[in-house]
C-alpha cells in the first residue's frame, strides 16, 4: 500500500490549489488524484475568458487559468495520479482507486475532497413529454462543442438562466446555431449580470422571465417545446402556453455538489448546500478529512474555489504534521 501525508481527490482549480498549499505548508508527500487524463477539472472545456480576475488580476480562459496552477505544481513534492478514479474512502483515510495499473489503495494522514459538482438533469426536473434526442445539459453541450467540435443542433431553446446556459447561448450563436430564447422560471436572472450583458444582450438573445417548459415533443429528434408563463408562486398559468419549434433544448438549471465519496464513508452532508458539513478549518464531520471547492458549495468563480482549496491545503497539512508528531 502506498502512503502519503495529504491526498487530494479532484484536480480542478480547488484541488490543484489545495495540493500546492499542502506542499507549501510542510506536507512531506502530497498525492493529487483525478479520474481525467488531464489537470484542471471543468476548466478544460471553458475556452471563454473571465477566469483569474481575483487571483491574477487578469482575464484568462479556463484553460489558461488551469495551466497557471499546473505550472505551480512543477518542481514540488506533489505526485500527480491521473486516469484514476477514487471509488471509496474510509474513516481511517484509506483511498481505494481504480487506476490504469489496476485497483490501488493509498493510506493518507489527511484527505481533501475537491470533487466538484454535477449538473441537474431532465429527470431531476421531472420535465414531461417524449424522449427525443436533442436534450443536453449546458455543460455537456459545452464539452461537445469546445472539445469535440460537435455542434449539438441548429435551433436551440435554453431552459434556465444560469451562467453556463448563458455562456452556451453565445457559444452556440458563434457556431452558427439560432438560439431562440432563454426561459427562466424565476422573476429574476439566476446567473451573473456580466454574463447576461456579454452573452445574451450583445447577441440579441431574449431572456424571458417567469416562463418555463411544460412539454417536450418529438420522435427521434426534438421538434418543439411547449412553454408557459408561471406565476410568482411557481405555478403554471393555464391558457398562456405557446409552442417553440426547436431541435435542441439546453438545460441550465443548477449544479449539485458531487459527494458520493463523502456520503459513502458517513460524512454528514449539509441539507442546504449539498456539501459536507465543515467547521471553520473546512474539516468535515470525520476528523482529518477536509472539503473545498464546488464539492463543498457551488462557486460562481473558479478563483474562489482555488482560495478555498488553498485554505483546505493548509489545514490538512497542519493536521498531517500534528499526526506525524504524535
Ligand atoms: C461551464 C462552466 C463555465 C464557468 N465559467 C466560469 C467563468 O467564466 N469564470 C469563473 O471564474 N468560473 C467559471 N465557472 C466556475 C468554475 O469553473 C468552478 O467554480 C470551478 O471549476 C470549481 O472548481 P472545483 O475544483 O471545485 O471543481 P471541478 O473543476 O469540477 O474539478 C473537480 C475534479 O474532480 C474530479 N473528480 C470528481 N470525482 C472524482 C473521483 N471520485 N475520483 C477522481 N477524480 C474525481 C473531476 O474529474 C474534476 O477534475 C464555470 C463553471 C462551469 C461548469
Amino acid at each position: 500500500m502506498n502512503s502519503c501525508d495529504v491526498a487530494v481527490i479532484g484536480a480542478g482549480p480547488a484541488g490543484m490549489a489545495a495540493a500546492r498549499s499542502a506542499h507549501d505548508n510542510g506536507a512531506g508527500r502530497v498525492l493529487l488524484i483525478d479520474r481525467n487524463a488531464y489537470l484542471g477539472g471543468i476548466l478544460k472545456q471553458c475556452i471563454h475568458d473571465g477566469f483569474g480576475l481575483v487571483k491574477f488580476n487578469e482575464s484568462l480562459t479556463g484553460m489558461e487559468y488551469a495551466a497557471r496552477y499546473a505550472e505551480m505544481l512543477k518542481d514540488t513534492r506533489v505526485d500527480i495520479l491521473l486516469d484514476a478514479i477514487a471509488t471509496k474512502i474510509t474513516p481511517d483515510k484509506k483511498i481505494h482507486c481504480v487506476t490504469r495499473d489496476g485497483v490501488k489503495v493509498y493510506q493518507a494522514k489527511a484527505i481533501i475532497l475537491t470533487t466538484g459538482c454535477r449538473e441537474r438533469t431532465r429527470g431531476m426536473l421531472a420535465l414531461p413529454g417524449s424522449r427525443p434526442a436533442g436534450i443536453y445539459t449546458a455543460g455537456v453541450a459545452q464539452k461537445l462543442i469546445n472539445t469535440q467540435n460537435i455542434r449539438p443542433g441548429d435551433r436551440a431553446v435554453i431552459l434556465g438562466s444560469g451562467d453556463i446556459g448563458m455562456i452556451m447561448a453565445r457559444r452556440m450563436t458563434l457556431e452558427g446555431m439560432e438560439v431562440v430564447c432563454v426561459l427562466e422560471k424565476l422573476p429574476y436572472l439566476s446567473g451573473l449580470p456580466r454574463n447576461k450583458n456579454q452573452c445574451l444582450d450583445d447577441y440579441d438573445i431574449p431572456l424571458k422571465l417567469c416562463q418555463t417548459v411544460i412539454d417536450i415533443q418529438g420522435g427521434k429528434r426534438l421538434m418543439r417545446v411547449i412553454a408557459a408563463k408561471v406565476g410568482h408562486d411557481g405555478s403554471v398559468i393555464s391558457g398562456a402556453e405557446y409552442a417553440i419549434d426547436c431541435d435542441t433544448l439546453i438545460l441550465s438549471v443548477g449544479l449539485i455538489p458531487e459527494n458520493e465519496l463523502a456520503k459513502s464513508c458517513g460524512i454528514l452532508i449539509d441539507k442546504i448546500s449539498g456539501g459536507p458539513q465543515v467547521n471553520e478549518r473546512l474539516e468535515t464531520s470525520l476528523e482529518g478529512i477536509f472539503s473545498a471547492g464546488n464539492s463543498l458549495r457551488v462557486h460562481a468563480l473558479a478563483d474562489h474555489a482555488s482560495d478555498e482549496g488553498e485554505s483546505a491545503g493548509q489545514f490538512a497539512a497542519e493536521y498531517a504534521l500534528r499526526k506525524a508528531a504524535r
